[in-house]
């Protein structure tokens, strides 16, 4: 019994199946697994009449939490390593807003995707995160750090919707109001534009999760370079799949152009980009590319992202920049994976 990887409703099924025994003693337990530090089942009021029960649901619960190993911080951007059961690490981004937090979580260790501006892409897959382990993250920030989480972006290590079962039942846990209790509305999931996962997505109808597409390049060539997964979906392809999206009114894509210079900078790129939102209810931002280690990219001017700014203003895209901080402790878009500097 995971409790990490159980929304309430579950874990009060486990109990009625197990134990005989349902609501009362689950909600109990649900409730002090996120709300009491330390937590201990044998302090639960409600199951102090038991010793028999509260002995074997001790002996049945796990919720292995990552142990934070190293935590830096830049600009109020923290950076998070955890090491995980097999003593592989992880990595989460912690971004303090004015009035709460986002946390940037991580689905898998590493990718598999390849993208050539991005850090984890080059460790290559190492393996798929748990349900459980995904939560753990957000369990770490909120309940040990006992931080006011309010929004959760999956743009952490790994492709979300390359580890998309996982994911999801970790998105339901995430939802839960008796415990970390962010809606579907306050989580975004990014994705390189893995099509089958895009569709699956649909499938499950959740209009309110909000999902961002790292776009990068807007004519196949030149994507194909950056973004490997486009030799497998093409962008007319990744298109009719974002046109199938289900959306709750008033809702956007979001879209993804990371700026490299003298790469995806051209006037061409910026009407290819135009032509292709076309129609697509989306809104774009705009990220200045942080060099990874070793990258074989540089990064523009703020002068240079303006310029291609203006051109989409132009061409009528509502476009933002997207400043990312954390660069200095490469927690920054596309860093995560390398060494804790
Ligand atoms: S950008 Fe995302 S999908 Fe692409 S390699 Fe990096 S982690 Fe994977």
């Amino acid at each position: 019994m995971n409790i990490l990887a159980m929304t309430y409703d579950q874990l009060a099924a486990h109990f009625r199946q197990h134990y005989g025994r349902g609501e009362f003693h689950a909600a109990a337990l649900y409730k002090a697994f996120y709300h009491s530090k330390p937590f201990e089942v044998k302090n639960i009021p409600e199951f102090a009449a038991s010793a028999q029960l509260s002995d074997q649901v001790s002996a049945d619960l796990q919720y292995d939490l990552p142990i934070p190993v190293h935590e830096i911080s830049e600009e109020g951007v923290t950076k998070l390593a955890f090491r995980l059961v097999d003593g592989l690490m992880v990595e989460t981004v912690v971004i303090p807003m004015p009035h709460h937090t986002t946390i940037c979580l991580s689905s898998q260790v590493g990718c598999r995707m390849g993208c050539r501006v991005c850090e984890t892409g080059q460790m290559g897959l190492l393996r798929n995160l748990s349900a459980a382990e995904i939560v753990a993250q957000a369990y770490d920030v909120k309940v040990r750090l006992g931080l006011e989480v309010r929004n959760v972006v999956f743009m952490g290590m790994g492709e979300p919707l390359d580890n998309l079962d996982q994911v999801t039942q970790a998105i339901r846990v995430l939802n839960d109001q008796r415990g970390l209790d962010i809606p579907q509305r306050r989580i975004t999931l990014s994705t390189c534009g893995l099509v089958e996962g895009i569709r699956r997505l649909s499938a499950l109808n959740w209009p309110q999760l909000k999902l961002a597409v790292s776009l990068n390049a807007a004519n196949d060539e030149l994507r194909a370079v950056l973004m490997p997964v486009n030799r497998r979906h093409n962008l007319a392809e990744l298109r009719q799949a974002l046109q199938d999206y289900p959306l709750a009114r008033g809702n956007v894509l979001f879209m993804e152009y990371v700026l490299i210079k003298g790469v995806n900078d051209h006037p061409d790129h910026a009407r290819q980009l135009a032509r292709y939102l076309e129609g697509l209810p989306v809104r774009l931002n705009l990220i200045a590319y942080n060099p990874r280690r070793q990258s074989p990219f540089e990064a523009p001017s703020a002068a240079e992202v303006e310029q291609f700014r203006q051109m989409l203003v132009e061409y009528r895209i509502f476009v933002r920049l997207r400043h990312s901080r954390g660069a200095g402790i490469r927690a920054a878009c596309g860093q995560l994976g390398g060494a804790m500097v």
